[in-house]
């Protein structure tokens, strides 16, 4: 059987685009999901602190708001809980394979749909292929000689093992980045000792949590107070927070507050210079926290600054030649995000591939989601979507919206392929690309936005603003999508 439809990936992504296809009738589609839960990146990140830094107003879907969010910035548990209601009603359930991988996608020229091979050597068919697979969702180690001689219990902060017992253990985190950021504190509240190793400082601004009480709860009851919260975040992200990957002049208010909360929270001179970043705000995603500062000032934590060079059965040799015994060390040394679409392999007319071949330089779609020679194939939270200043769920649902209109299109005109025009995807590309010239992730830091040569393959340039009016109508976006018959 063909279905129309098939998604890959139950997270954020693919659960939108599945909660709108039913919502506009569509009833053959089928979500694959590796995992035996749904959730995707809330399901996998489990650790200590885990949550959300965009406010749950911005960070949910606007056709399925909750008037109960605890606070502004809710917990791992709560975003899961969410997603999985989103999925209960809708009736999603039934429509999602647990425990299926999709390990290749290749495109059938003369059936004009895809085939799907599954882990176990499955095939399943579909017209339209929808990714939805994240850009977050692989673990990424550092590349330091060791790794596997460590003698102590070792895990990555995306496969937190709970059950470790912190308490009482020498305990060193690799990383800095927000998930750490998140851990930390809570780590450092149980271990004996804690050795947290940072390669780079970054801007911590402050989140300012607060929990919902019965005022806003009241409000968020209401349409209008839910559009004024959501509009306000919104406004704020694509101006204030937007200024500052620009490097334009409201930025300098978020990098004001971050200089504030440094000098207020860390008093001591030494420790301060130790996390006073030397690359521009936003270069890296900022981290956005109220107690990870003040965690690193506790009498058990140790902020080490040299290089990690080596992992031994004892623990972690830094550039000074120091080795630090431990009993515990965790990698928060984040996701392989440059690498799109791994591990599937998906091939495309003539036999192309798309990650080896289209892609060897690093990967690119129109608007995030259409390649030329990959017909009916749409990438949701594609290359250049991520947005480093505001909610990528905004995103998603743009793209959903696409897709959709892109199907009634096919399905008004008869019309056998929806592709991107070679022309429209290169100028898609020179424009984008030239935008990520002027901001700030171009300035001197490494980040998970680029590729080990330096192309940055995840971010938007441009407000959340424009991607949101650029996909509103396919046929009259910036650059005309073109189909073949
Ligand atoms: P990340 O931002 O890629 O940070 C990885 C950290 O590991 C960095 O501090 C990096 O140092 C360090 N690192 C990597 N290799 C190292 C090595 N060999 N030696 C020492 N340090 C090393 O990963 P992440 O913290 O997991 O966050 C990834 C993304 O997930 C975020 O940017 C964000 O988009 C998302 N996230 C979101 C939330 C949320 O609340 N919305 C929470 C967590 C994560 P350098 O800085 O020097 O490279």
């Amino acid at each position: 059987m063909t279905d129309h439809v098939a998604v890959i990936g139950a997270g954020f992504a693919g659960l939108c685009m599945a909660m709108r296809l039913t919502r506009a009738g569509v009833t053959s589609f089928t979500v694959y999901e590796k995992a035996d839960d749904l959730g995707g990146v809330w399901r996998d990140n489990t650790y200590p602190g885990a949550g959300c830094d965009i406010p749950s107003q911005l960070y949910s879907y606007s056709f399925a708001p909750r008037e109960d969010w605890s606070r502004a910035y809710p917990g791992q548990p709560e975003l899961l809980r969410y997603l999985h209601d989103c999925a209960d009603a809708h009736g999603l359930r039934p429509r999602i394979r647990f425990g299926t991988e999709i390990v290749a996608a290749s495109y059938d020229e003369t059936h004009r749909r895809w085939e799907l091979r599954t882990a176990a050597g499955r095939v399943h068919r579909a017209r339209v292929l929808v990714t939805a697979v994240g850009q977050l969702n692989r673990p990424r180690f550092p590349d330091v000689p060791g790794r596997g001689d460590f003698a102590g219990t070792a895990f990555h902060s995306a496969r937190w093992n709970h059950g470790h017992d912190l308490a009482g253990k020498s305990v060193g985190v690799i990383g800095t980045g927000p998930s750490a950021v998140q851990f930390v504190p809570r780590v450092a509240r149980q271990a004996r000792t804690l050795r947290v190793f940072q390669r780079s400082a970054n801007w911590v601004m402050p989140k300012w949590d607060y929990r919902y009480g019965p005022v806003h709860q009241a409000l968020f009851r209401t349409a209008p107070g839910r559009l004024a919260f959501r509009g306000g975040w919104f406004a704020f992200c694509d101006t204030v927070l937007y200024s500052a990957v620009r490097g334009g002049r409201l930025g300098k208010a978020v990098e004001y507050l971050c200089r504030r909360q440094l000098r207020t929270q860390v008093t001591d001179p030494a420790l301060r210079a130790k996390l006073t970043p030397d690359f521009p705000l936003g270069c890296k995603r900022v981290l956005i926290s109220d107690d990870y500062l003040p965690a690193l000032g506790r009498d058990n934590v140790e902020l080490i600054t040299e290089r990690v060079t080596r992992i031994t059965p004892r623990g972690v040799v830094t550039a000074d030649g120091a080795e630090h015994a431990l009993d515990t060390l965790i990698y928060g040394t984040g996701f392989t995000a440059t690498e799109f679409l791994a591990p599937v392999t998906v091939t495309g007319r003539d036999g192309r591939l798309l990650r080896e071949e289209t892609w060897a330089d690093g990967a690119a779609a129109f608007l995030g989601m259409t390649v030329p020679g990959f017909p009916n194939l749409f990438l949701l939270y594609g290359p250049n979507t991520n947005l480093g200043n505001n909610s990528v769920v905004l995103m998603i649902e743009a793209q959903v919206r696409y897709v959709l209109d892109c199907l009634a299109t096919l399905d008004r005109d008869g019309r056998g392929e929806w592709e991107v025009s070679p022309g429209a995807f290169a100028a898609f590309q020179d424009r984008v690309q030239e935008a990520l010239g002027e901001t700030v992730w171009q300035a001197g830091c490494d980040s998970w936005y680029k590729t080990a040569t330096g192309r940055i393959t995840n971010n938007w340039p441009y407000r959340a603003a424009r991607y949101r009016a650029l996909t509103r109508r396919p046929g009259r976006a910036a650059a005309r999508p073109a189909t073949k018959e």
